[in-house]
């Protein structure tokens, strides 16, 4: 796997261990020569990712939109930066260059795009994989609110047949490489 999209809040959250994902992420992804694909700001997680990876060595690619640009509101050192016009341009930008899909903890922006993959994904529409980074419990309720729309009939494949949740980046940059742990 050569490139992974990261999903993850322009802020920075009240406890430092969201950060410390962040960071930790950018490290695993640089150490196995993974290209990143994020959003492209330089705030909050986003941004502390964005330096792990590039201080750790790896590649960068920051997909902004032309608002956000104009509001100065990118990275200046990303190996790469697209602009696009707008927000569908962007995420389908996003889609196109990676391999798979990791949420870490964030806001609604974080959710949305996470949700568009997953959902798209549900549909047949392509068979990449989604991923929720689970970092300090913060994704379970909404592992449980996704376990009631299963047992109350509203989704047909329960999530966990169909995405990978795992606590820290080395276990889920592993797991989406298929290799054993131990
Ligand atoms: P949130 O979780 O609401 O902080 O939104 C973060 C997600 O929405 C990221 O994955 C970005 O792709 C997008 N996003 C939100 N704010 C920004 C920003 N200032 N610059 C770039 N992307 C952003």
């Amino acid at each position: 796997m050569q490139s992974i999209c990261i999903f993850l809040g322009a802020s920075c959250g009240n406890d430092p261990i969201y950060m410390d994902a962040a960071s930790a992420m950018g490290r695993e992804l640089a150490a196995r020569g993974i290209t990143c694909v994020y959003g492209g700001s330089c705030t909050g997680l986003m941004n502390r990712l964005a330096d792990s990876a590039l201080e750790a060595g790896g590649r960068v690619v920051g997909v902004t939109v032309q608002a956000l640009k104009d509001k100065e509101e990118f990275h200046r050192g990303l190996s790469e930066l697209h602009v696009m016009p707008t927000m569908h341009a962007r995420k389908k930008l996003m889609f196109d260059l990676s391999e798979a899909f990791i949420a870490l903890p964030g806001g609604i922006g974080t959710y949305e795009e996470f949700f568009e993959v997953y959902t798209h994904r549900q549909m047949g529409l392509h068979s990449k994989p989604c991923a929720l980074l689970n970092v300090n419990g913060f994704y379970s309720p909404m592992e449980l609110m996704m376990r009631k729309a299963a047992q109350e009939g509203f989704m047909k494949t329960p999530h966990e047949e169909s995405i990978l949740i795992a606590e820290t980046p080395a276990e889920m940059l592993d797991r989406l490489l298929g290799l054993p742990r131990g």
